[in-house]
């Protein structure tokens, strides 16, 4: 075969997400834009995440799904806890590594018998390298960070601490954050970002207008690395039942959420969501619920559901609920997984209080919704400043407290009066909140344009395509 009609052949690309549902969902996602462009694509995976992965997921001939064994058993782990978000505790979250770190035997087997063109590896799995080497083929490394925090968080040489607060002064916009990063944190995300330094560049959910070219030009100067802006993620097509089980199934059926908002006026509902990780305790519970109810606005506020013990009552379960709360019938309580981009996207929703994920982020910013940011943990601090201080698209609700993981005690609560400050600075239409909105929904548009033809991400995923080729193909000079 001649080399230019080799050049024409599609690719064939391995894709290994982590198993969290913020990592899974966006680098699943993007490897169905590689499918769609006609390239060959497996997505390795886990026989119950396989399940979630085939039910939200569009199917498309040229996409696949291998799943590996999970070693629950081995673990200790109860049988289909395949998912960090499935985790309640962090005694199940240290056996959910321990059985993630067993798969890499198996995956690695797989990948050696039946040789890619490329691997596409989630930032935690940094033995890829190796196996992508070994192979000669290209890696490239997904994270799920914005690129404004990939370069807050490869910069820990440039932090000046200050009692409570990080200030770093050499990002093109100098930022100063009210909390400070646990120590083991900064360390353990600034070893993961050296070794994705040496991929063969890195993939990101996001798109450059968000990010600005600000950032794309100090991360390629700072680290002679190169980022590929291909998002955002969740504008891929898929269908209403599609989105619904997206990373899971949804607990409340769609029609009964849609109908609950189609009842509402335009803008005028908060929804409230802090991801999959996140649980709060009680007394923190408390105070969210005494801040929205003094706002007086409606909202769905999603709280991750509670297993209690057998036979314990659901007032028992929820003593932090205050009496008589939801039969005020002012808004919708989700015990477990929302259909987040359903509602999002619903005209009704007016802000969204989140905890600043990455993917909640820009799954906002795709919907055109304002937010009011809660960081809580991983790398949500940065991605608050994007978001406020330097895009200008949401309020900081004042927390304060960066842990390590989403459970366990806090010592500085958020308390109701910053919930309801907050909720009445964006909800109440004053200058500062119209100007927010007006904001938020540019960044909508220009969120659209990127993944049509022509745009900033559709070009990137062309250009992208077009170097994986020609590495492959110089190979078979
Ligand atoms: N999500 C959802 N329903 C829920 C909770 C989360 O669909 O009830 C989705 C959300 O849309 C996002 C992902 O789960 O795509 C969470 O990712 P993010 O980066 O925001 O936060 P993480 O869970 O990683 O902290």
């Amino acid at each position: 075969m001649s080399i230019q009609m080799e050049e024409m052949g599609p690719l064939k690309l391995y894709f290994i997400h982590f198993l969290a549902a913020g990592h899974m969902i966006p680098l699943c996602d993007i490897a169905t834009l590689f499918a769609s462009r006609g390239h060959n694509v497996t997505i390795i995976t886990t026989p119950s995440n396989a399940q979630v992965l085939r039910k939200s997921i569009p199917s498309h001939p040229l996409l696949r799904l291998h799943a590996v064994h999970f070693p629950s058993q081995e673990a200790g782990l109860p049988d289909g806890i395949e998912n960090i978000s499935s985790v309640e505790d962090a005694e199940n979250l240290a056996k959910m590594f321990h059985a993630t770190a067993m798969l890499q035997p198996p995956i690695e087997e797989f990948v050696e018998q039946h040789p890619p063109d490329c691997i596409v590896a989630d930032f935690l799995f940094p033995w890829v390298d190796e196996l992508a080497n070994k192979l000669c083929i290209p890696r490239l490394a997904f994270n799920g960070f914005s690129l404004f925090t990939i370069c807050a968080v490869g910069s820990p040489h440039e932090y000046e601490y200050d009692n409570d607060s990080l200030h770093i002064p050499t990002l093109p916009h100098p930022i100063t954050i009210n909390a400070t990063p646990p120590k083991e944190l900064t360390e353990f995300l600034h070893t993961m970002l050296q070794t994705e330094l040496k991929s063969h560049g890195l993939i990101v959910n996001s798109f450059l207008e968000l990010d600005g070219e600000e950032y794309i030009g100090y991360y390629e100067k700072s680290t002679g690395h190169k980022a590929w802006h291909l998002g955002p993620a969740s504008l891929i097509g898929r269908s209403a039942q599609e989105k619904a089980e997206r990373g899971q199934k949804s607990v409340v059926s769609v029609e009964e959420c849609l109908t609950w908002l189609d009842s509402k006026r335009v803008e005028s509902v908060v929804y409230i969501c802090f991801g999959s990780l996140c649980h709060f305790p009680d007394k923190q519970l408390q105070e969210i619920a005494c801040g929205i109810e003094a706002s007086g606005h409606e909202f769905i506020w999603v709280v991750p559901e509670k297993k209690g013990k057998e036979n314990e009552r659901q007032e028992e379960k929820e003593k932090w609920l205050p009496k008589g709360f939801e039969e005020k019938e002012k808004g919708m309580i989700i015990r477990g997984w929302a259909p987040q981009l359903l509602i999002l996207n619903h005209h009704a929703v007016g802000a969204f209080l989140t905890h600043c994920g990455w993917n909640s982020t820009v799954e906002a910013v795709t919907a055109g919704i304002p937010m009011l940011t809660w960081p809580v943990h991983g790398e949500q601090f940065y991605n608050e400043k994007l978001i406020t201080q330097v895009r200008g698209i949401g309020v900081e609700v004042g927390a304060a407290e960066w842990t390590s993981i989403g459970f366990g005690e806090r010592h500085k609560l958020v308390t109701r009066d910053s919930i309801q400050n907050a909720i009445t600075r964006l909800m109440d239409a004053g200058d500062e909140a119209t100007q927010i909105r007006r904001r938020a929904k540019e960044f909508a548009q220009k969120a659209r344009k990127a993944v049509k033809e022509g745009g900033s991400s559709h070009n990137n995923l062309t250009a992208l395509i077009h170097d994986l080729k020609r590495l492959r193909d110089a190979k078979l000079l």
